[in-house]
């Protein structure tokens, strides 16, 4: 009975995978459009807005806090952190904001970046100006930057318009900080996160990872992101959003 008791013990303090044993892995996720797709773009850059709300619901029934780069701070403080975010800025996103309103409860409160493209706001498929204003103002979504004109940031000639030109923009319209970068297309290189660092405090690339804290310089200029799809089941996000 007695070794039963000490295997069973042993058992749970050195097999039994806790939190505080586990190194903290945090996941960024990222999306592009939460809409049916209707046969323009790339269909895995869509997540149908079923799909989203399953995905959102399975977050708050699994005790997942969802954190914006302001909180930053909190990653080591709360419960299953995790970082959804949106690329591009269109209009379909409010998608998302609806169903936030519909799944939040007393102990969940959904919460997203979106990063858009300033010199796109307000074109017919993209969030307009009064958009982006009403979207921050809620609480729920904070407006963060994806370049002026999304060019692929190792090319482009206008670097400072880019990354200070476009969080100018932003700021403009939300009255509210803008602190991260998403790098459109993923690319970066040792000038574009030189020139990030003047304005930003995180740079978020689509390297397929989750996040840990390894002190090494730059991480937080290369931030990972795990995409997900119009493919994606609820039993793969699952297995996503708990790194496993
Ligand atoms: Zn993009």
């Amino acid at each position: 009975m007695r070794k039963i008791t000490v295997f069973v013990i042993s058992f749970l303090i050195f097999c039994y995978p806790t939190d505080s044993f586990a190194e903290q892995t945090i996941p960024i996720l990222i999306y592009h459009s939460i809409d049916e797709f209707k046969g323009h773009g790339a269909k895995e850059l869509y997540v149908s807005p079923e799909n989203f709300e399953q995905q959102m619901i399975y977050l708050r029934d699994h005790g997942f806090t969802l954190l914006t780069f302001e909180q930053w701070e909190e990653i080591n403080r709360v419960k299953k952190p995790i970082f959804i975010t949106f690329d591009d800025g269109y209009k379909n996103n409010l998608n998302a904001f609806a169903i936030f309103q519909k799944v939040k409860n007393e102990n969940f409160k959904p919460t997203a970046t979106f990063f858009v493209i300033s010199d796109f706001v307000g074109r017919a498929n993209r969030l307009s100006k009064a958009d982006l204003k009403e979207l921050s103002d809620s609480g729920y979504i904070s407006i963060q930057s994806h370049t002026a004109n999304h060019p692929e940031l190792t090319k482009t000639s206008k670097l400072e318009y880019e990354l200070k030109g476009s969080k100018e923009k932003i700021q403009m319209i939300t009255g509210k900080p803008v602190i991260a970068l998403a790098y459109p297309y993923g690319e970066y290189n040792k000038q574009v996160i030189n020139e990030t660092k003047k304005y930003y405090q995180f740079g978020l690339t689509t390297i397929p990872e989750y996040y840990s804290e390894k002190g090494e310089k730059n991480e937080l200029y290369l931030l990972p992101r795990k995409y997900i799809k119009y493919s994606t089941t609820l039993e793969e996000f699952a297995k996503i959003v708990e790194g496993s």
